[in-house]
């Protein structure tokens, strides 16, 4: 099975057998994402590449987009951080390409099958999978099956509105969303606004503040840094008790970048959930990090195309 995982930056593939190996791999940047052609090439290129270092395990080809995808049409309907495949039939032009079956399904979507295939949610069959990266995505399993809605584009977790008085306004077009209190930028966001109440932070020093860096000083008892992940976490809580009210799942799985703060976060976050989700579905949920790392996306979309 050939996977992608196409983002807005790098264009991740690789081979996957039908166990999960990881058979080969290839990192790219992606190509202008305001041409569909190239990002066509680009794809075939690697499964090309791909079939000549793994050959004989390539019999379909399935790709993890940013966006809202219609999985059934083979469609990207909307990717922001890829505009050019807006509308594009992606899984035609593949398959016309290539002449084999190719799929498309949601990154974040895959990230979650990819977790449950593989990853921390082996043994679940109801889960809710949190990616927290440059944006905040999502992807629900309920009974094994991942939950597309009707459009295709269910699990938003990052755009659920956790604060009606937000202020500062979301690329979605809403305001007070989960992803603009939890998302890599957010940290950074947060961090700005918040500097001048904190005159010693050492993050004061840095002109191109990132979330790692925030995360660095934090660790080190920056003051300003832990206030800030202490906010993220608690906004994110407030997500994640009504994700648990609401579906009662077994395993919320969090995942991306900004996951790797968790030291400083979790707890803040873990106050939430008990203080606002029912007592007995928060009891029984297990809110981990995603074991799969960059890799989710890819072995998703792999497992997606061996079913
Ligand atoms: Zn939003």
């Amino acid at each position: 099975m050939f996977a992608a995982d196409l983002g807005g930056t790098h264009l991740r593939a690789a081979a996957v057998d039908g166990a999960g190996n990881i058979r080969c791999r290839l990192k790219q940047n992606t190509p202008d994402t305001e041409k569909p052609e190239g990002i066509v090439q680009a794809l075939v290129k690697a499964v090309r590449d791909c079939e000549a270092q793994s050959p004989g395990n390539i019999s379909a080809v399935s790709v993890a987009v940013p966006g809202t995808v219609n999985v059934e049409a083979g469609i990207v309907v909307k990717a922001p951080n890829v505009p050019g495949l807006d509308g594009f039939p992606l899984a035609a032009a593949l398959s016309g390409e290539l002449k084999k079956p190719a799929l498309l399904e949601n990154d974040a979507n895959a990230a979650a099958v990819g977790e449950m295939w593989q990853g921390a949610a082996r043994d679940c069959s109801a889960i809710v999978c949190v990616t927290l990266g440059t944006g905040v995505g999502g992807g629900i399993i309920l009974d094994g099956k991942l939950w597309r809605g009707a459009d295709g584009s269910a699990g938003e977790i990052g755009h659920m509105s956790v604060d009606p008085f937000g202020g500062v306004a979301c690329p979605c077009g809403s305001f007070g969303c989960l992803e603009i209190f939890a998302a890599a930028t957010a940290i950074v966001r947060m961090t700005r606004e918040a500097q001048p109440q904190y005159p010693n932070s050492v993050l004061n020093k840095s002109e191109n503040l990132t979330s790692e860096q925030v995360y660095c000083a934090g660790i080190q008892g920056d003051q300003l840094a832990l206030d800030v992940f202490h906010r993220m976490g608690a906004y994110l809580g407030i997500g994640l008790a009504n994700l648990i009210n609401i579906l009662n799942p077994e395993m919320i799985v969090i995942g991306g970048g900004v996951a790797n703060g968790w030291d400083l976060f979790a707890g803040p976050m873990l106050e939430q959930v008990s203080a606002r989700a029912f007592p007995l579905p928060a009891k029984r949920v297990r809110i981990v990090r995603a074991a799969c790392g960059d890799d989710a996306g890819l072995l998703g979309a792999a497992r997606l195309a061996l079913q």
